[in-house]
C-alpha cells in the first residue's frame, strides 16, 4: 500500500455506507414483485403512523414481512427490513 499523508486518508472519497439490504433484494426483483414489496412497506408504515390503522392492518409487522421475504429465498436480515421501513437506511439517504 503506497504512503499517503494523514490529511490525504481522510479526504478520500469512501462509498457511500453499506447498501441497504432491502434495496440489495429488491433491486433484484421483477417488477410485479418490487410492487408488492413496496405496498407492503406502505401498509407496515400506515400501521405505524396511526392508532386507527394499527387496528385495521394489525398483521402487517417488520417480522411478517421478514418471514414472507425469507421464505421466497430473499435473504435480509430483520434489522434491514426495520430500518429500511423507518427510512433509515441507506437507500432513503440518497
Ligand atoms: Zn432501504
Amino acid at each position: 500500500m503506497p504512503k499517503s499523508s494523514f490529511v490525504e486518508d481522510l479526504k478520500v472519497d469512501l462509498a457511500p455506507a453499506k447498501q441497504c439490504g432491502v434495496e440489495r433484494v429488491r433491486s433484484q426483483m421483477g417488477a410485479d414483485d418490487r410492487t408488492a414489496l413496496d405496498a407492503a412497506f406502505e401498509k407496515i408504515r400506515d400501521k405505524n403512523s396511526s392508532y386507527k390503522s394499527v387496528q385495521t392492518t394489525g398483521g402487517y409487522t417488520y417480522k411478517w414481512l421478514h418471514d414472507v421475504l425469507t421464505k421466497h429465498g430473499h435473504v435480509v436480515s430483520i434489522r434491514s427490513v426495520t430500518k429500511h421501513s423507518r427510512k433509515l437506511c441507506a437507500c432513503d439517504v440518497n
